[in-house]
């Protein structure tokens, strides 16, 4: 088999095989005890950068791989097969490296990149408060000019890595009452006075995520460190967030994979009033029907991602994969892990880390109401389509 060279390693492999290695290596030992709240950033960032995990889409020329989306979707799913919290924790803090190269390639890429993709810098996203989840335009941390750069003040809450974060990209409202409008990015180092940890006490189920919050009070950002302008960063975030929608469909896709395999395995092995479970019809057609729900999902993904790819208009796509693949999930892990019996509860297999996962899934880069009106707006002016 042959493979396009972006996607050597430097190790000699395909970057799809690096990533199955490190599955193997560091996902399948560690995922259970993560799922148990024993999360250690050290035993993940690390070694997915030390064999470009890290650097999917940072270009060749600034030692990256150049993926293309399809292809770092790809490499997601194998990851998050085994543990979905670490795989998002991982690419959260690779679109951070993404986006400095993109948005500030002069100034913080150059401080900021290698050690993002090496793993030795952690970033996270913030947009969600205490006060504003699906309503954007509501967020209170307010950025005021200050001399040559800005004072950042307010909270911000369901962020994954920020338990754990070096630097973060900080949405913040530059113009109060001009909605998303006035909403500007910056890029802020956790060591900086007057930046504050906040922990959210969640589900250890999501331990590998590195859920957190911050609070932000007269933190001074440079302006060298403003990422995105007001007016510009709602366009970047409606970008990052249909890719995020994309991906998280595909993870959610890559989860009832592996239940399925898990499923068939043990239901081959498994023997029940004379013959094995997968003998028995009524157990036969509810993996059948996992299977195609699953089929389905990955078309909606493969379309969206093929979108991505070509610049197409990706919004609609992007909301009705995460739409079916996040549903697909919820429903999908539950029936598999009841046909799995009690075997099914042994925490070397990733069913109950994963059915929280799906249900998380289903609110993070868009809730299910706000994909459902995405979709509808689509329709508005087309009666009779709906
Ligand atoms: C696992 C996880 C990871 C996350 N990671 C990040 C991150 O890295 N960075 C970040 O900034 N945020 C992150 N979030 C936050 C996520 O973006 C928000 O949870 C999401 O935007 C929904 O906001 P909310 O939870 O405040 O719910 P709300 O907006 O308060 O909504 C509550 C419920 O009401 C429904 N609802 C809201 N508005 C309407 C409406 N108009 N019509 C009908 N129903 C409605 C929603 O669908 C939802 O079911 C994460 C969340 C989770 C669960």
């Amino acid at each position: 088999m042959t493979f396009d060279s972006r996607e050597i390693s430097k190790l000699g492999t395909s970057i799809f095989e690096e990533a199955d290695q490190f599955a193997q290596l560091h996902l399948v030992p560690n995922a259970p005890q993560w799922g148990r709240g024993l999360f250690d950033r050290r035993a993940l960032f690390g070694p997915a950068g030390a064999v470009g995990l890290l650097s999917l889409q940072v270009p060749l020329d600034l030692g990256g791989f150049g993926l293309s989306f399809g292809d770092k979707v790809k490499v997601l799913q194998k990851l998050a097969q085994i543990d979905f919290s670490a795989a998002m924790a991982l690419v959260n803090s690779h679109n951070v490296a993404v986006q400095l190269v993109k948005a500030s390639p002069n100034e913080l890429s150059p401080l900021y990149s290698n050690d993002l993709m090496r793993g030795n810098f952690v970033a996270c996203t913030a947009l969600t408060e205490p006060g504003a989840g699906s309503d954007l335009g509501q967020i209170q941390t307010t950025a005021i000019q200050n001399g040559d750069g800005w004072l950042l003040n307010g909270s911000k809450t369901w962020i994954i890595n920020a338990a754990h974060a070096d630097g973060v990209v900080v949405y913040a409202q530059t113009q109060v009452g001009s909605g998303v409008k006035g909403i500007a990015a910056f890029f802020i180092r956790a060591d900086s006075l007057g930046f504050e940890r906040v922990a959210v006490a969640t589900s250890s189920a999501l331990s590998s995520m590195g859920i957190g919050g911050f609070r932000l009070t007269n933190v001074y950002c440079d302006s060298s460190h403003l990422l995105y302008e007001p007016g510009k960063a709602i366009v970047d975030i409606m970008g990052a967030i249909n890719r995020a929608r994309t991906y998280v469909a595909a993870m959610c896709c890559a989860m009832v994979s592996q239940a399925l395999t898990d499923v068939s395995v043990y239901g081959h092995k498994r023997t029940a009033f004379g013959q094995s479970l997968d003998q028995y019809q009524g157990w036969r057609w509810q993996v059948a029907q996992a299977a195609t729900a699953l089929q389905a999902g990955e078309l909606l993904v493969r379309e969206a991602c093929d979108l991505i790819d070509n610049s197409g208009e990706v919004q609609v796509a992007a909301a009705q994969a995460k739409l079916y693949a996040t549903s697909m999930a919820q429903t999908q892990l539950g029936t598999l892990l009841h046909a799995m019996g009690a075997e099914g509860f042994l925490d070397r297999y990733a069913f109950l880390r994963h059915l929280t996962a799906a249900h998380a899934a289903s609110l993070a880069d868009g809730s299910t109401a706000m994909l459902l009106e995405r979709v509808a707006n689509d329709f508005r002016f087309k009666p009779g389509a709906i």
